[in-house]
């Protein structure tokens, strides 16, 4: 029959993309298909295009107070044009790379909006007579979006959302509102306070980065209070109006309190949704709970054929997450061994100094009955820190005070997205801290901090027998 597969992908993006290049090296017939660009969210308005931009602002942000380092630069501009076409290279780039390894793997990519119409059929509307595709298998890793909060005049001119404000390559906004202090947000706050905006973070909770330990909030405050950012919190905006010439009032309240605020563009960041838009016909009965597909341990939905990764079901909405997911789906699907450890995802926040996580905060490791402690370094004795202007961070690693197994955690420092594959790579494997503290790490390093908290860490359970 035509158009026959034995898996069919809805979406390119990090959990659809690879978990077509994982079946199509178990020789599996796949195809995938895309509305949009592929790459995802990731690619075209998350990850990489807030990273472009990020790495525009640093060196603006450098080369502004360079002189403290004995380099005097002229006059210096930002042109935002330009630091968008960098962005949209960069994209290209790496766009073309998934293309090719779509192509190189045999696997057919289709363009156009999916509806599954059976368990083994699929609809795709390419604005033309569509096509449709039959597969053994049908795995949706269609995504999310930005969710909206039903505030009043959302609608306005200059109200965004983190996909709009990527698109915004004529305007710096020199006074911007951001609602929502979490990843985005901070993310976002950190590129506008880098190019000269006067940026103002409302979160509704009672802290920054609410679902992170309790102590990379607070660093985070410090340092965004630092670089000009004014974070509230405790406060909930209740309408946004047209302020005339002035631009925007946004009227939220802090603590019982009405206030508000007067800025050139706000962007709204309080969470993403899943992307399930027009995906089932009628009758499919797809089990959805609280907008996510519900999916079992082999992410198979409540249909036999049916799986779904990624953003669609809510969980971690990470594309390291999404990808380690489609593969482990895909290896589950077709009976080989999971090639991945899907315990250990580590989270990232790409503001400066950098935030990492991974495994267990002290707080989850208690309520857990684990017999846990931590052990902070305060990187403000470390080299490589001191150096760059960073020793403001930490590093704080949590472990079992029994047996000494790493078994979470949280740095606020330089280069922490990175360091934090160390981590990842420890807790999955079951090192302990007395192993970790035993490995040379290179000097000057932002890495000989985690030396420091696992010398710590192994110090105090020797003392203690
Ligand atoms: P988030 O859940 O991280 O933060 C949203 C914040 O908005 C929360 O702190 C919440 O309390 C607050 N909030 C919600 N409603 C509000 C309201 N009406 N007024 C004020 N505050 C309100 O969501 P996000 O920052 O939008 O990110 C969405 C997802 O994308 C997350 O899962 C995140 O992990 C992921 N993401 C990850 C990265 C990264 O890994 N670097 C980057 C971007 C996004």
């Amino acid at each position: 029959m035509e158009n026959r597969y034995d898996l069919v992908i809805i979406g390119a993006g990090p959990g659809g993309y690879e978990a077509a290049v994982e079946a199509g090296r178990l020789g599996k017939m796949v195809a995938v298909i895309e509305s949009g660009e592929v790459g995802g969210t990731c690619l075209n308005r998350g990850c990489i295009p807030t990273k472009a931009l990020l790495h525009s602002a640093a060196i603006y942000r450098d080369a502004v107070t360079s002189s403290a380092a004995g380099v005097l630069s002229g006059d210096l501009s930002v042109d935002v044009a330009a630091m968008h076409a960098r962005k949209e290279d960069v994209i290209l780039k790496l766009r073309r790379g998934i293309d090719y390894l779509l192509k190189s793997g045999n696997i057919d990519l289709f363009k156009g909006k999916a509806r599954i119409c059976a368990p083994d059929e699929v609809h795709v509307d390419d604005g033309g007579t569509g096509k449709t595709i039959f597969a053994d298998r049908i795995l949706i890793a269609s995504g999310g979006r930005p969710a909206i909060p039903p505030i009043e005049g959302r609608e306005l001119a200059n109200v965004m959302t983190s996909d709009d404000i990527l698109s915004r390559r004529d305007a710096i906004f020199s006074r911007l509102a951001i609602i929502g202090g979490g990843v985005i947000g901070l993310e976002f706050a950190t590129l506008y306070a880098d190019l000269g905006s006067e940026v103002t973070v409302i979160e509704a909770l009672d802290r920054l980065l609410p679902v992170m330990d309790g102590e990379v909030g607070q660093a985070m405050a410090a340092m965004l209070k630092k670089r000009g950012v004014k974070a509230i919190v405790s406060a909930s905006v209740d309408r946004i109006e047209d302020a005339g010439g002035e631009g925007l009032r946004c009227c939220f309240t802090e603590r019982g309190k009405a206030q508000s605020l007067t800025v050139d563009g706000i962007l709204i960041a309080t969470g993403r949704k899943p992307d399930l838009e027009g995906l089932f016909d009628p009758g499919l009965g797809i089990r959805i709970e609280r907008g996510f597909i519900t999916v079992d341990e082999d992410f198979k939905t409540s249909a036999d054929s049916i799986y779904a990764v990624g953003d669609v079901t809510g969980g971690i909405q990470l594309a390291h997450a999404a990808t380690a997911q489609g593969i482990a789906a895909v290896d589950r699907m077709f009976g080989t061994d999971v090639r991945v450890d899907l315990s250990t995802v580590p989270s990232c926040v790409y503001t400066d100094p950098e935030i990492a996580s991974v495994g267990l905060t002290l707080d989850e490791a208690l309520n857990r009955g684990l017999p846990a402690k931590a052990s902070k370094y305060q990187m403000i004795s470390n080299g490589r820190s001191v150096i760059d202007g960073l020793e403001r961070g930490f590093v704080k690693i949590i472990y079992d005070s029994d047996t000494g197994r790493l078994l979470g955690a949280q740095l606020v420092c330089g280069r922490a997205t990175d360091l934090v594959g160390e981590l990842a790579t420890a807790i999955s494997a079951g090192l302990t801290v007395q192993q970790l503290a035993s490995v040379i790490r290179p000097h000057p390093t932002y890495s000989e901090g985690l030396t420091k908290a696992f010398e710590a860490a192994a110090g105090s359970m020797e003392a203690s027998r």
